[in-house]
């Protein structure tokens, strides 16, 4: 099991999967405030993605509200979107994008209308380093930055995505590890 935890009050967990059904078929997103491993208050964001059906980039007025609540001590714990279709588990794109390693990374599922399913995790890119060539039978990831990833997974909550991407004529590697963090909802 995770070692790691986020205690979610009731109120922003409902809050999710409100905002993820509203949202359908399009992926929602959003921002959570908090403190050390306790959430304290969500913003909802707009999802600027250009196809918000398999993705999500959140909005930067809505990123910009850190400062606010910087300013009472607070950090954003928490960045959430919806998979309107499949598992609450991180893409090749969600991993492409996780530029916050200090914030867990919330994921509603409507996979089950009725019965929406949240997971946490924890994604931490490494450094990019170019390399001589795409290894062979890799798959290439649809959507606007064109890369190609693969899924290594390594047990017990834990995996790592490899992703690979062209560059000033170079082809890029970069190593991301995927780590489930234990979501708690609080009455
Ligand atoms: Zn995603």
């Amino acid at each position: 099991m995770s070692e790691e935890r986020l205690f979610l009050p009731r109120e922003i967990y409902e809050e999710i999967i409100a905002h993820a059904r509203e949202g359908y078929p399009e992926e929602v997103c959003g921002i959570i405030a908090g403190k050390g491993n306790r959430a304290t208050q969500l913003y909802r964001a707009q999802n600027i993605a250009d196809e918000r059906e398999i993705n999500y980039t959140v909005d930067p007025h809505t990123l910009l509200k850190q400062v606010e609540f910087e300013e009472r001590g607070e950090q954003m714990v928490a960045i959430y979107h919806s998979h309107p279709v499949s598992a609450p588990y991180p893409s090749a794109t969600d991993a492409r994008q996780a530029f916050y390693p200090d914030s867990v990374y919330i994921i509603c599922s409507l996979q089950d209308w009725d019965r929406p399913t949240m997971r946490g995790w924890r994604l931490v890119q490494g450094e990019p380093r170019p390399v001589d060539a795409l290894p062979e039978g890799v798959d290439a990831v649809r959507g606007k930055w064109g890369f190609w990833a693969r899924h290594v997974p390594l047990g017990e909550g834990r995996a790592r995505y490899d992703l690979w991407w062209e560059e000033n004529g170079r082809i890029w590697a970069q190593e991301v590890d995927v780590r489930e963090v234990e979501l708690i909802v609080e009455q």
